[in-house]
């Protein structure tokens, strides 16, 4: 679990995952991931850089795909 860096406390959600970048003008799928995080204890947000899983999230997408 991620400890806010206000407060430390790790009662906290993630709001939002973005991991895509803007690469020369065109959207871009990038192997890592920030994440848009708030604390419940005093409310700041943050955000965290992860390496994103990048073959979980393929075979992942390709079984969504599939299912559609
Ligand atoms: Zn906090």
């Amino acid at each position: 679990m991620l400890k806010c860096p206000y407060c430390e406390s790790t009662n906290n959600v993630c709001v939002s995952t973005i991991n895509r970048a803007t690469i020369n003008g065109k959207q871009r799928q990038v192997n890592y991931v920030w994440r848009r995080r708030k604390c419940s204890s005093c409310g700041e947000k943050f955000t965290t850089h992860e390496k994103s899983e990048q073959e979980w999230n393929k075979e992942k997408y390709l079984d969504l795909l599939e299912k559609l």
